[in-house]
C-alpha cells in the first residue's frame, strides 16, 4: 500500500512530492505559467486503493486533515469527494 506519493516528477525527474500530474512543486508552477500543462496527462488512482489507505489511515485514529495531507489530496472537500464517489460516505 503506497501512502505517500514521493517519486521522480513525470517532468524534471527530481524525487519529490508530486501532484496530480505526476509533477512536482516547481514544474507545476512552470507549466502553469508557460501554458503547457495539458501536455502533462492527470494520473488517476484506483478509487478501491483510496478506500483502502482511508479506511487503514481513519482506523488508526487519523484525522481527516492528516489523511488528505497523507494521501496528497490538496482539500479535505476532494477526499470526501472521492469517498463519496466510492460510496463510503
Ligand atoms: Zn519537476
Amino acid at each position: 500500500m503506497r501512502i505517500r506519493r514521493i517519486e521522480a516528477c513525470a517532468r524534471c525527474g527530481k524525487v519529490r512530492r508530486v501532484a496530480a500530474r505526476k509533477l512536482c512543486g516547481s514544474c507545476t508552477t512552470t507549466v502553469r505559467r508557460d501554458g503547457t500543462r495539458d501536455q502533462w496527462p492527470r494520473v488517476y488512482r484506483r478509487l478501491a486503493d483510496v478506500v483502502e489507505d482511508y479506511r487503514h489511515l481513519h482506523a488508526s485514529g487519523e484525522s481527516e486533515q492528516q489523511i488528505t495531507r497523507r494521501l496528497g489530496y490538496a482539500h479535505p472537500y476532494s477526499l470526501r469527494a472521492a469517498l463519496r464517489r466510492a460510496g463510503v460516505r
